[in-house]
């Protein structure tokens, strides 16, 4: 592991294999006897590496890149050594109140109100199942004992979300039973935030068809520009509805750190339920996703349930109490101590090192825009917020789908150097390139790198 994160910036991010070729080499069945180790960490280098995505590597500036570091290393190793479950308190008290603790600190680094209890969940996408099944059985009561099927006292359920909010939520619609088709998606404004205007009036029509308005999903950075929807003002909307406010802020909540961009998030303590996964940009590597809701109570009547086997272990304590039976708020029983390396990460940087490096990456993505703005040909296509930076190359003469076909190629040509990685997007039915800057090790230079590779590949479609 060691060696490894020392030679990360000399290997090729991307890997040159063809699919199967890594499945082709390892045999079809486990083997009957034991191996040696030293065969196998053979292997780990042999067949294993070569077929890495170095997402580590700091010219990986795809997606919202997840960054390993050594205190999160540590906290790993020792909670795999430790191989506790943070089912109930009395499983691993430890475990258990490592865990609030840890959930109290990012609420406050956050600047969140007192009334918002934590728990912890592998990903973003399974907390907002978890936070809309406590606003459905809230707003049409006993889905937990009666379900939804053959029901005819119950409307169908809407949720309201951006057109540029997170798929995670059809997902969730699905698994609840409310249906896709229910996730309804807002329009948004030229800086792709979700127009607060559409929504109420999405809502009133709504409610004259007799439809329920369930929820609302504001999303505080959304995945492909990082806009920050207007918390606030959706939040007096969607109250004025009587529906459930859930904030995204799966990426973009890290950015409350930061004292000087508090005010753009302030409406994030107006949520019923928050979701912020430190995974994305507080430097705590997968999984680490925190939810926070306003009535915990309602979470744990949702998926609380006795077990004989478990008598005696559980009951311990209210939630926000020391002594919580984290299993009650939520459908795994088996729970990893998670929060280990996140507590181990958080002493190790201290707020304000989480803080200076977050600024440091809003800096890198702003010159990054800077230079995009500043060359023919390529222009931003969308205001930079945080570590995000969408842009597009249309050298003039070439027509919109043509230009589609270069910003893809070009995207492809620089991952095939193995020297810098970017990803694309679709804004307004047109692709354009994305870079994601969250990589702890990410320094000016890699971005240079990127930005330098993607003006070669550009030059096979027009002379720059
Ligand atoms: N919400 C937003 C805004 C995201 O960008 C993402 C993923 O990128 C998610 C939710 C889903 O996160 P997870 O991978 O933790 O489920």
């Amino acid at each position: 592991m060691a060696s490894y994160r020392e030679t990360l910036e000399t290997r090729p991010i991307t890997p040159a294999v063809a699919p199967g070729e890594i499945r082709d080499s390892l045999p079809a069945e486990a083997p009957e006897d034991g191996e040696p180790l030293d065969r196998i960490l053979a292997d780990l280098d042999r067949v294993v590496l070569p077929g890495i995505v170095h997402w580590g590597h700091p010219a990986f500036l795809g997606y919202f890149g997840s960054t390993s570091n050594g205190p999160a290393l540590l906290g790993e190793m020792a909670a795999a050594a430790l191989n506790v479950s943070a089912m109930t308190w009395k499983t691993s008290p430890a475990a258990t109140e490592l865990e609030t603790v840890v959930l109290e600190w990012i609420r406050r680094m956050m600047g969140l109100p007192d009334e918002l209890t934590g728990v912890v969940y592998d990903t973003a996408s399974v907390a907002v199942v978890h936070a809309l099944a406590a606003a459905r059985e809230l707003a049409a009561k006993d889905i937990r004992r009666r379900g939804l099927a053959g029901r005819t006292d119950l409307s169908a359920m809407r949720v309201y979300a951006s057109d540029q909010a997170h798929h995670s939520l059809e997902k969730a619609m699905v698994l609840l039973g409310l249906g896709e088709e229910n996730a309804v998606r807002v329009g948004t404004d030229g800086a792709f935030r979700m127009d607060p205007r559409l929504l109420e009036r999405r809502m009133v029509d709504d409610a004259r068809s007799g439809l329920l308005p369930l929820a609302v999903v504001a999303t505080v950075g959304t995945t492909s520009t990082a806009s920050i929807d207007a918390v606030k003002e959706i939040a007096e909307i969607s109250r004025s509805h009587g529906a459930w406010l859930h904030v995204d802020a799966a990426y973009g909540g890290a950015i409350s750190l930061l004292p000087e961009r508090r005010a753009e998030t302030e409406g994030m303590a107006l949520a019923d339920s928050l979701v912020v996964n430190p995974h994305k940009w507080m430097f705590v590597p997968l999984d680490f996703s925190a939810l926070y809701v306003r009535r915990p109570q309602l979470l744990r009547a949702v998926f609380a349930r006795e077990a004989e086997y478990l008598r005696g272990d559980a009951g311990a304590g209210a939630p926000g109490s020391g002594a919580v039976d984290y299993m009650d708020f939520g459908i795994q029983l088996g729970r990893r101590f998670r929060a280990l390396k996140a507590w181990m990460v958080f002493r190790a940087f201290g707020r304000r090192g989480i803080a200076d490096r977050i600024r440091e990456h809003c800096r890198l993505a702003a010159h990054l825009a800077g230079n995009i703005a500043a060359e023919p040909f390529f222009s931003l296509a969308a205001p930079v917020t945080m570590g995000v930076v969408c842009f597009r190359f249309a050298p003039p003469g070439m027509d919109a789908v043509a230009a589609d076909r270069a910003n893809e190629a070009i995207v492809e040509s620089v991952n095939q150097t193995g020297r810098a990685y970017l990803t694309h997007t679709r804004l307004r039915d047109r692709l354009v390139m994305r870079v994601g800057i969250g990589n702890i090790a990410t320094e000016e230079r890699h971005v240079d790198v990127l930005w330098d590779l993607v003006r070669s590949a550009a030059r096979n479609f027009a002379s720059l």
